[in-house]
Order: C-alpha cells, then sequence, then structure tokens
C-alpha cells in the first residue's frame, strides 16, 4: 500500500533526460504557430495544423499519421438578438460581436468565428424571455412553483454550475422555445468569486485576464452526459461510409435554438424583466448593479435567430507511435487536443505546445537508443470543442484493440492558464503522480511541483480530483475501462472560448515566460515514461479500493440507505489488492536485484511473473465496464465513474445508482446496485493470482 507520505525515488538517466531536455522557448515557437490562425474544427486551417502537426511528429523521428473521421459539425451563417416589441424605450439589437483589443493583432481578424454554440439548433424563435438563474432542473422548477409560465418563452440564463448543452435540455424539458446563455460577470467576469489568488485587482482583458463586456462563451450544447462524440453515429466510428441516425433520432442533440451573450448583450434583456415576475433569492442575483434579476416574462418579445450549416465534414487526428521493445502489446497514450473555437491560446493549444515538445524529446530520447518496454501513442485530437468528437471516434473505431492493449491513457487540454497545478485521476493512478511531482521544479516557488500542488491545497497529501466530462479522457475511461488521469496548471483563466485566448493574453498573463508549459512538459514526460518503462506498471490498485469506500459512503448517504452487499464487495476488493500489492512488492524487490539487465537475462520464471502483474494492473480498470451501461444512457459503462447526468462537468460516482434514487424507481436501484456489486467483484477477479 501507499499509506501516508509518498516514497522519493531516484529518477533514471531516461527520466532525467525527460527532465532536462523540455524548452520554454521551443514552446513558445509551438504555440505561436498554433495560435497564428483561428483553427475551428473540420475548416481548412484546421487541416492545415493537423498537416503541420504530422510533419513535426515525423520530423522528431516518431512514425505517424493522420486518421480521418466524418462527423456531423456545424457552421455560423447568421445570428441575431433583437427585442423587438413591447416599451419601445426597452427594445434594443444585441451585438453578437467581441470588440477588438487595439493592443492584441488577432483580435482584429476578419476570419474570427462568429459567436455561436457547437451543435445549436438551426432556426429561429419569437418569445418572451425569462430569466431562470444557472439554467439547473431546480431552477426552472422553482420558477413554476412561483406560479410563472415558460411555456413558448426563451430562457436566458448564466454560465456556470453546469454544462451549457445541459441548461438547454433543462430548459427544453420545461416548454422553453430557445435558450440564451450569458457569462455574468460574477461568474464568468472579472467579479468572478472563484478567482485564484493570483492577480488583483481584477480586470477585463486587456488591463487584466478576465472577460470584458462585450465577450461571449462559445462552446458546445451537445448533451455531454448522454452520449459523447459524432451524434450521428452513438458508439461506432463516424467512418466515411458508416450509417447514420436521422438527426431527430440522436440522442445527443439539443433540439431548441441557442445561442452563448455577453453581459453587455444580457443586461438590456434584464432591464426588460425588471419588476416583472418574482425576484428569486440571493443566489439568483448575478454581479450586474443596474437590475435585480427578476423573472419576467418580458412584456415584449424576442427574435433569436440561429442560422447555421449543418454538415458531415471530415476531421483529422493525428497519431504517432514507439513501438515497445518487452511489452508491445500494452500501449500508453497520451492525448491533447487541437482544434480551437478561435485560436485558443490557453484552450487547447497550450496542451498542444506542451504535447509538440514532448514528443520532440521522446524522439531525441530514441536518438540516444533508449527504447520503451510498452508501446507509446501520441494523439492529436481534432473536433473535442463540438464533443469529444475526434478522441471518442478513435475510441470506438479502435475499441477491440485498446479493449486488449490500451494501459492508461494521459490527457492534456487547457495545460497552462496559470501557475497552479491541478490533477483529476483515476485513484490507481495518484501515487504515481505524487511520485512525478516530487521530481519537477515548480518556476514560481524554486521547492517542488508536489510541494507547491500541496500547499495550494493545503493538504499534506494534494487533492486529486475525479474525472467527470469536458475532455478526451471520456471514451477511455467511460467507454472502455482504461486508467486515465488529466493534468494542468491553472490561473485567473477569464477568455475561455472567446476570441481574446490569444498568444498576446498568454504573454501577458497565462505563463509570460512558458517555463510552466516546458514544466508541464517535464511532468508529462515523466508520467509517459514511467508508465512506459518501469518494469512493474506503476498503478496501485489499493489506492482505488480505498478511495472506493469513500464512494460507497457518499451514495449510501445520497440514497438515505445504506448499500450492504455493496460495501462487501468493496471490502473484498480492498483485501484483495492488498494482497496483490503485498506480492507485487516482493516482485519488485527481486526485479531489483536485476536493475539495468536486459529482460533476456533475468530469470525466466521472474519474468513470466512480472508480465502477469502487469496485464492485471493493466486489466483491473476494465473490470468496472459493465457492457449493458447506464440505463438511461448506455455508451457511458463504467460503474463506478460517469458525468454527472445534469450538471455534466463533475463526475458522479455510481451515477446509475443515483439516477435510480433521483427517480424514485426503486427497481431500478435494485438492479442498478446488482450491476455495480457485480462490476466491483469483476475488478476484484481481474486481480486474481492463479
Ligand atoms: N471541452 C468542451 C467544453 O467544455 C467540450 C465538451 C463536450 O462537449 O463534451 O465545452
Ligand atoms: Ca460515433
Ligand atoms: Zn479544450
Ligand atoms: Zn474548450
Amino acid at each position: 500500500g501507499h499509506n501516508g507520505s509518498p516514497k522519493q525515488r531516484q529518477p533514471s538517466d531516461a527520466e532525467k533526460f525527460v527532465l532536462e531536455a523540455p524548452s520554454a522557448q521551443n514552446t513558445h515557437k509551438f504555440l505561436k504557430k498554433y495560435t497564428s490562425e483561428a483553427h475551428l474544427a473540420g475548416t481548412p486551417a484546421d487541416e492545415r495544423q493537423a498537416q503541420w502537426t504530422l510533419e513535426k511528429f515525423n520530423e522528431f523521428g516518431i512514425e505517424s499519421k493522420i486518421d480521418t473521421y466524418y462527423p456531423l459539425l456545424n457552421y455560423p451563417i447568421a445570428h441575431r438578438l433583437a427585442l423587438i416589441s413591447g416599451p419601445k424605450h426597452l427594445r434594443f439589437e444585441a451585438s453578437l460581436r467581441e470588440d477588438p483589443v487595439e493592443e492584441d493583432e488577432t483580435s482584429h481578424d476578419p476570419d474570427i468565428v462568429p459567436t455561436f454554440h457547437g451543435y445549436s439548433k438551426n432556426g429561429t424563435v419569437t418569445g418572451p424571455v425569462v430569466y431562470a438563474n444557472y439554467g439547473t432542473v431546480e431552477d426552472f422548477q422553482y420558477l413554476v412553483d412561483q406560479g410563472i409560465e415558460l411555456n413558448g418563452t426563451i430562457a436566458l440564463v448564466r454560465y456556470g454550475g453546469s454544462f451549457r448543452g445541459l441548461k438547454l435540455r433543462a430548459a427544453e424539458k420545461f416548454g422553453c422555445i430557445g435558450g440564451l446563455i450569458y457569462s455574468d460577470p460574477i461568474d464568468d467576469g472579472p467579479l468572478n468569486k472563484d478567482q485564484w489568488p493570483h492577480i488583483s485587482p481584477p480586470l477585463p482583458y486587456p488591463d487584466g485576464p478576465w472577460r470584458s463586456e462585450s465577450s461571449a462563451q462559445r462552446g458546445s450544447v451537445q448533451y455531454l452526459s448522454v452520449l459523447s462524440g459524432d451524434p450521428l453515429t452513438p458508439g461506432y466510428a463516424a467512418t466515411k461510409d458508416a450509417p447514420r441516425i436521422d438527426p431527430e433520432d440522436s440522442p445527443g442533440l439539443t433540439k431548441i435554438p441557442s445561442l452563448p451573450l455577453s453581459w453587455k448583450d444580457a443586461l438590456p434583456l434584464l432591464k426588460a424583466t425588471q419588476g416583472r415576475g418574482i425576484k428569486g433569492g440571493a443566489e439568483w442575483k448575478g454581479g450586474l448593479d443596474e437590475v435585480d434579476y427578476y423573472s419576467g416574462p418580458t412584456e415584449g418579445d424576442v427574435i433569436l435567430t440561429n442560422h447555421v450549416d449543418n454538415k458531415i465534414t471530415p476531421i483529422w487526428n493525428v497519431i504517432g507511435r514507439i513501438n515497445g521493445t518487452e511489452e508491445p502489446d500494452h500501449a500508453v497514450i497520451i492525448g491533447n487536443h487541437r482544434d480551437a473555437w478561435v485560436y485558443g491560446a490557453v484552450d487547447p493549444s497550450s496542451g498542444s505546445a506542451a504535447l509538440l515538445e514532448t514528443v520532440r524529446v521522446f524522439g531525441e530520447l530514441l536518438k540516444t537508443g533508449w527504447r520503451p518496454r510498452r508501446t507509446i501513442i501520441f494523439a492529436s485530437w481534432d473536433a473535442e470543442e463540438y464533443g469529444l468528437v475526434g478522441s471518442t471516434e478513435w475510441v470506438e473505431d479502435n475499441r477491440d484493440w485498446l479493449n486488449k492493449e490500451g494501459t492508461v491513457y494521459i490527457n492534456m487540454d487547457t495545460a497552462v492558464s496559470g501557475p497552479h497545478f491541478a490533477a483529476k485521476a483515476t485513484p490507481s493512478l495518484n501515487n504515481l503522480l505524487y511520485q512525478v511531482t516530487q521530481n519537477v521544479n515548480d518556476p514560481r516557488t524554486g521547492g517542488t511541483v508536489y510541494k507547491a500542488w500541496a500547499n495550494f491545497t493545503n493538504s499534506d497529501l494534494p487533492k486529486v480530483g475525479q474525472l467527470g466530462s469536458g475532455s478526451d479522457f471520456v471514451g477511455f475511461l467511460d467507454h472502455v475501462g482504461i486508467a486515465s488521469l488529466d493534468v494542468s496548471f491553472q490561473g485567473d483563466y477569464g477568455v475561455y472560448h472567446s476570441n481574446y485566448d490569444s498568444f498576446h493574453w498568454m504573454e501577458k498573463f497565462g505563463d509570460p515566460t512558458f517555463e510552466y508549459h516546458a514544466t508541464m512538459s517535464r511532468i508529462v514526460g515523466s508520467l509517459l515514461l514511467r508508465l512506459s518503462d518501469d518494469r512493474v506498471l506503476p498503478i496501485s490498485p489499493h489506492d482505488y479500493a480505498k478511495e472506493l469506500s469513500n464512494y460507497v459512503d457518499s451514495i449510501e448517504a445520497y440514497a438515505g440507505k445504506t448499500f450492504d452487499g455493496l460495501r462487501i464487495a468493496v471490502d473484498k476488493l480492498d483485501k484483495r489488492a492488498r494482497r496483490f500489492e503485498y506480492r507485487l512488492a516482493r516482485l519488485q524487490s527481486r526485479l531489483d536485484e536485476y536493475n539495468g539487465v536486459n529482460d533476456d537475462d533475468v530469470p525466466t520464471t521472474l519474468i513470466e511473473r512480472l508480465n502477469k502483474a502487469n496485464k492485471r494492473l493493466t486489466y483491473f480498470e476494465r473490470g468496472f465496464i459493465d457492457p449493458e451501461g447506464i440505463t438511461s444512457r448506455p455508451w457511458f459503462k463504467h460503474v463506478v465513474y460517469a458525468p454527472s447526468l445534469w450538471k455534466g462537468y463533475d463526475s458522479q460516482t455510481f451515477s446509475a445508482i443515483a439516477e435510480a434514487v433521483d427517480e424514485k424507481d426503486d427497481q431500478l436501484l435494485k438492479y442498478s446496485v446488482e450491476r455495480a456489486i457485480k462490476q466491483i467483484y469483476e475488478a476484484s477477479d481481474k486481480l486474481k493470482v492463479d
């Protein structure tokens, strides 16, 4: 087991290499290239950047190819939002445009992608506007309970709390015909209550790192907790000739038109609801002082036009590969998406730059004669922004192979938006994260990243979060059951999915010296090295079992009842995992006598034991995959981890059970508990020593 503070471990020569080789200057150069043009998924600029990435991978000595898929995507043609009737003094026409900023040259680019929602419904609707706070099911229900008529209205909701597509899903459920999602300065602007104690006073861009009054948050409105990837090919790859379902039948697509808004464009609507309907409690109040956040409806009608072009269009994943020597049939995969809403300096290009630098470093390492035990895959995903499309289609296309050979997936999305390290992972990888970050220097504090991470989260053992959704790990973990992690450096990032997420923003606020980009490359390089080259895979089922017992506590508290069978299964897993790791430690110390010796010259019996152990460590996570999936959304197959149905980004552990509780469906509850128990025993069995 790994109780207490993690043991320091001396880096090998190859580890020293991946710690020393990354250069801030290179990442600066790579980021400049990726942010030199807007590169929305499926556009010619995106294809150019895929080609460039391919050339670089190959130039650095990593054999690479492009895997093309053909998902549905949509592109904005025209939009309009106006208050067209009612009192004359309230009428207005929204600008729906992010103002150019003088000192940021890319903000003047005529090719800037207009503000719109990915996978939004095409069409025009007209009706009164109702303000519905964050647009949760509870918010809409509150309005109904207060006697506010929602049928036929256009919902105005603010960003925050839940994924935007699920706000629309809730609006639809309550009879709304359109949705407007705006950035309120208190949630997604300079008054943000969740600011990192980093830069003060909090100022809007370009004076500070925060969102400015004309800035809107683009983004996908798919139902990300229900289906991942292309909405027309659920569960199978969107190859050129794949059969496609009717968009009307897709479980992932929203049914009402929508637009993202700046608070400058939302304010006139809140002025038009002022004094009408009800005033929610303090939780309904945002940061705009001119209004009291009344629900409305407005007296006049609003016209909302979201004219988009829906089309099936190619996207390009760039895939590089280093074949493993001793365990070529175990693959460690690292991925980052390349597509961006506009320039995407932080999201995702900081990750793209760090990934490219890592590819370069591994190419250099190969030139020294080093070869990994296991296979390494480098992936530059496309169309993540629309709904994790590139990674999901690739996972669906390679499901059988991944099921057999996928060992761990490392995700890097918005790699650098500030100086504070954060990680999410399946608990079996916590200890590896602790070990690796103890060997990496933190540019700001001069101590280790581990120390800075622990200090910042105010804990002896830094807190590792749960993987919910919102980035490309979803297909690997939730659909196939591959142990996964996601790493980032975070800070006061106030330009998410806007035109101002630019190179200039990064140079001025996010990472002026690019030291954090290089540091991220050191971290993922070390993770990749340990996972691909340690004799014994650095994966801990026992840490997983310990964490599972906390999840049982939470789901029991949520349900208000005990699940004895579930607890017994987790306890059994805990015992089995502890025994397994005890044997593993003994195997490890036997193997330590052969450090630096080729497998060929290690006693065969030892290598046989090693191979068995590594298979068990690889397949352990697979045990949690229920082939039936969650009843309401069968694409999601992991019994422990799934995105929360109505929040989306957050994970809801034992999600099927939680849903049955929400639905007050006793039969489904019993069934879901049984399925979870069954899979926990299956995970236990994966560790069985015969
Ligand atoms: N990362 C993107 C977002 O948060 C896409 C998530 C998704 O649609 O699954 O908007
Ligand atoms: Ca698909
Ligand atoms: Zn991203
Ligand atoms: Zn994004």
